[in-house]
């Protein structure tokens, strides 16, 4: 008797992992790593040979290439004018590592420490700090060169506003500015599927497979049993023994766990969906940073806005990258960076600030357009927001985005540190070491003076950070999607691991975090595989 089409496609493994992102590849990587445990890695794009996920200046090419980023957008946010907020994320192998900005900031120890007070045991900086360092023995870093014209006379031009030099940003967290540190290695973007996943890939333990977009999760007697997803139209199903582990990242995580039936009762009877687990926080808690561009024209050609327009630095930067893998195309140019109070009564930073050097026209389909004259930018980014969002899923299909909310500048709070990093970007530039190279401020423009001019000028022009998080948050209590070990309230054989589970938004840029997560939640789930749990 010929097997029906799924019941020929149902593979059983010890592990199934959604989502070869920032966190999936490290999870493939570790759980394999033993070769006691059979794995499985779904994930929902292609394998990651596009030339320009593995250029690090190439990042401005995929910020809307449909072929590898999901290219989300929020509804209509209500403080931004009914702006909708454009959400890329990485669908491919590495997900939003292979198309993000490369910038490795672990955020700050007091981070860590208040998911611990909030009852996240296990969750200070003591306990995860170790996790950190592990990550950093695998993963690899170019520090930025702060030596060019520019970035030099950024960073004196922050400590004459009272920001001392910082030479570890991962160090010690306290207000000051210094250089940024970048997940690359040899001139190549340095992916969690570049430093986890492809070295992983050769054990015949490990099976990767990808453009599978998953559909669902299987439940069976109080357990998730499997997932099924679809390959072209072809629909799969494979089996776990142990466990499934959700990685899908802060929109599809919650999305996968709606579609199962899992989330709040009401919100999905109301879509056809039958609730499995009726858990309403699932898809709540979501947070993300806020950030504008101050854009400065500059006196001087030194900025990437001039070597973008000049085929012939373009032809020789071109060879350069390829004969020795340096040059401008091996950077991302986000050089100098930092971190400011925007009350002095804070204990620890709510701004955190960029110099890029380029200033931008438009964002085109194809990425950005620079200015076609020499600028560059100063923005500041509010890392500690009030804001608090929501992401659902709004049909049974599984091909549709989710409805993504995010409340950005509805707190006073929201709008005067803003306002805040505004006014010290301005003081920045006005310092003797970068006035020099300041011809103008394009954007806002002196024209915009007042607090309520700041503030209008945000609400037309902020745009998220793209560090949306929380979506399944850890805890425990009533609100929590998942237990301190990750596991999913509710349903056993579940787990959640990314970016979607963090309590609090960390204040800095969220790959690190997320990394980190994924190395103590492999811990977590092979010590329960010892204990003989599953
Ligand atoms: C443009 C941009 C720039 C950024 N720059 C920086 C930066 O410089 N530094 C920094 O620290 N952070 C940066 N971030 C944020 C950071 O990259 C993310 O917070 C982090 O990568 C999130 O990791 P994750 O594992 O939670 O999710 P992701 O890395 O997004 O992984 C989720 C994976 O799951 C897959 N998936 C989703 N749904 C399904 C499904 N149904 N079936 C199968 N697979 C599925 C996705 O395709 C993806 O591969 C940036 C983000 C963006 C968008």
């Amino acid at each position: 008797m010929p097997k029906n089409r799924a019941e020929q496609a149902t593979e059983t493994y010890d592990y199934i992992v959604v989502g070869a992102g920032s966190a999936g590849c490290v999870l493939a990587a570790r759980l394999s790593e033993t070769g006691r445990h059979s794995v499985l890695l779904v994930e929902a794009g292609p394998e990651d040979r596009q030339l320009w996920v593995h250029v690090p200046l190439g990042y401005a090419y995929l910020f809307a290439d449909p072929r590898i980023n999901w290219m989300m957008e929020s509804e209509p946010e209500p403080h931004l004018n009914g702006r909708r907020m454009y959400q890329p994320r990485g669908k491919v192998l590495g997900g939003t590592s292979s198309i993000n900005g490369m910038v490795y900031i672990r955020g700050n120890p007091a981070d860590f420490d208040e998911w611990k007070a909030q009852g996240c045991a296990g969750w200070g900086w003591e306990d995860v700090q170790p996790y950190f360092a592990k990550a950093e023995a695998n993963l690899s870093f170019t520090d930025a060169d702060i030596s060019g014209e520019l970035a030099s006379a950024a960073i004196r031009a922050a400590e004459a506003s009272g920001l001392p030099f910082n030479p570890d940003l991962n160090g010690e967290a306290r207000p000051g500015v210094g250089a940024y540190r970048f997940n690359v290695l040899n001139g190549r973007r340095w992916s969690t599927a570049r430093a986890y996943l492809a070295p992983a890939r050769k054990r015949s333990n490990l099976k990767v497979v990808t453009n599978a977009l998953v559909e669902r999760i299987e439940t069976s007697t109080g357990r998730a049993s499997g997932v099924v997803y679809k390959r072209g139209d072809a629909e799969h199903r494979a089996l776990a023994r142990r466990e499934i582990i959700l990685s899908s990242g802060v929109f599809g995580s919650p999305k996968i766990l709606e579609m199962s039936g899992i989330g709040g009762a009401q919100r999905l009877r109301a879509i056809g969906v039958e609730p499995v687990v009726d858990l309403g926080s699932v898809g709540e808690n979501l947070q993300d940073h806020f950030y504008t561009q101050l854009m400065f024209r500059c006196t001087k050609p030194i900025t990437i806005n001039d070597f973008a327009r000049s085929a012939p630095q373009k032809l020789i930067e071109g060879i350069r990258y390829l004969l020795f893998r340096s040059g401008k195309l091996a950077s991302n140019h986000i050089n100098v960076g930092g971190f400011a109070k925007s009350r002095p009564e804070l204990t620890k930073p709510d701004i955190q600030f960029n110099m890029t050097s380029w200033s931008v026209a438009e964002r085109t389909a194809t990425g950005a357009k620079p200015h076609p004259f020499s600028g560059f930018s100063l923005s500041p980014v509010h890392i500690n927001p009030d804001a608090r969002g929501s992401v659902h899923i709004g049909s049974q299909d599984a091909r549709k985005a989710p409805s993504i909310s995010f409340n950005y500048l509805k707190s006073d709070y929201d709008v005067d540190a803003m306002i805040y990093g505004m006014r010290l970007m301005r003081t920045i530039a006005g310092q003797p070491s970068l006035r020099p190279l300041v011809a103008e401020e394009i954007k806002p423009g002196p024209s915009v003076e007042t607090d309520e001019e700041l503030v209008q000028f945000l609400r037309a022009n902020g745009v998220s950070n793209l560090h949306a998080v929380g979506t399944c948050r850890m805890g425990i209590g009533e609100d929590a999607v998942v237990d301190l070990e990750l596991r999913l309230r509710g349903l056993k054989g579940l787990r959640v691991v990314d970016a979607s589970i963090m309590p609090r938004i960390v204040g800095g840029n969220t790959h690190a975090a997320t990394v980190m997560i994924a190395e103590k939640a492999s811990d977590m789930i092979l010590r329960a595989a010892d204990r003989g749990e599953s």
